[in-house]
């Protein structure tokens, strides 16, 4: 059985950042085992490419940058390094050079393209059992990633997020006619509702719980930066949600007194009401496992980063949110890394 120093579970943005850190740390690569299924620079890769980042340009070349392990700048001229660095993009612009970023990591670690099912920690080693083979090592990082969260509504016919958030796909359902539900006020959401609008529905319905939340950017720190709507979603929700409703968008309240007989005019729901974290592997000895929010520490030599695993922090008026994004990442894993490095098995 191979034995390795650390292994890395994931291979989406969380799971690339760790890759290069530990590299820029002096792990030699051949002790850095790398296991995903598709190294398809996560969800971000495969789902996400036509949605409109809330990050500037500029905080992804920052990440990008941030790992010399990366070699980002030897990557060919790439549409992102053209855009505005000061404006948002499509994620398709950060898939790519991330796919770029994967190929060079996997040219350098030992890569396994599975999945990783259950950890055991024997003999101060963890056992990661997969669907090839059984891999050991006196590390781990989990950075398996996160899946949309849904609401139980079997009546209505769900359209999936990943579905409405992309035009593409959203224009081969046949939705003439339609009302459709659209749960929450996320950014997913202000994407979400003008997608659907731009297609001839009878109506949609926004069904939600709390007003709108907007990023501030102050001067060096962002007011909700992990909860509140920022480019062209901040936009259009201003101009529609906060400003004047479009024809054919009703809004109601989830604790309105109309909202069962709303709810019984959508024919389709899409749910936009965040995230929860993909299945683990599994972990016998103790069951579920929780993890620490200030240092991602789940057991001894075992960590969690990335959107399963996500930093708690409060920001300087005392609001705690867990932050999520690929530069928040790497600054996070930039603060744990040197602990995670003496505190293994
Ligand atoms: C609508 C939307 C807009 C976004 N906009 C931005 C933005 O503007 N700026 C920004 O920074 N980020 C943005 N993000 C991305 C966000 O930061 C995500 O949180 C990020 O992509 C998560 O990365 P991850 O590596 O934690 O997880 P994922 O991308 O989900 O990657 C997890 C990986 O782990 C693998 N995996 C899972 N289980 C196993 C297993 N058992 N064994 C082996 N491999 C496994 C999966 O195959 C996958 O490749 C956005 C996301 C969404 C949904």
């Amino acid at each position: 059985m191979s034995s390795y120093e650390w292994a890395v579970i994931g291979a989406g943005p969380a799971g690339i950042a760790a890759v290069g850190r530990l590299l820029d740390h002096g792990i030699a690569p051949e002790r850095i085992a790398w296991i995903d299924p598709s190294f398809a620079a996560g969800d971000l890769g495969k789902k996400w490419r036509s949605v409109s980042s809330n990050t500037i340009a500029k905080t992804f070349l920052e990440y990008l940058n941030a790992s010399k392990a990366f070699r980002f700048s030897e990557a060919p001229q790439l549409p992102l390094l053209e855009v505005d660095p000061d404006d948002t993009c499509a994620l398709e612009l950060v898939a790519d050079p991330l796919l770029w970023v994967t190929d060079q990591l996997r040219q350098r670690v030992e890569v396994f393209q599975t999945k990783a099912t259950a950890l055991y920690l024997e003999n101060r080693h963890w056992q990661i059992k997969t669907t090839a083979q059984e891999i050991a090592s006196k590390n781990v990082v989990l950075a398996v990633g996160a899946i949309p969260k849904k609401l139980d509504y079997p009546q209505l016919k769900e359209i999936p997020v990943e579905v409405a958030l992309d035009p593409d796909q959203l224009a081969q359902l046949p939705l003439e006619g339609a009302t459709v539900a659209v749960f929450g006020s996320s950014h997913s959401s202000m994407i979400a509702l003008p997608n659907l609008l731009r297609h001839p529905v009878r109506k949609v319905i926004n069904f939600f719980r709390h007003p709108l939340k907007y990023a501030v950017y102050l001067d060096d720190w962002i007011l909700f930066d992990d909860t509140g709507l920022k480019g062209r979603a901040a936009e259009w929700a201003r101009e529609n949600i906060d400003g004047v409703l479009p024809d054919r968008l009703e809004r109601y309240s989830v604790t309105s007194p109309n909202f069962e007989e709303k709810l019984g005019e959508c024919d389709l729901v899409v749910y936009t009401v965040g995230f929860e974290r993909r299945k683990l592997p599994a972990t016998p000895q103790w069951g579920q496992l929780d993890y620490n929010p200030q240092n991602g520490i789940l057991a001894p030599g075992l960590f969690g980063l990335g959107i399963a695993f996500p930093e708690y922090s409060v920001d300087p008026y005392g609001y705690g949110q867990y932050r999520v994004g690929l530069k928040k990442f790497m600054d996070y894993l930039d603060s744990i890394l040197p602990l995670w490095l003496v505190y293994g098995t």
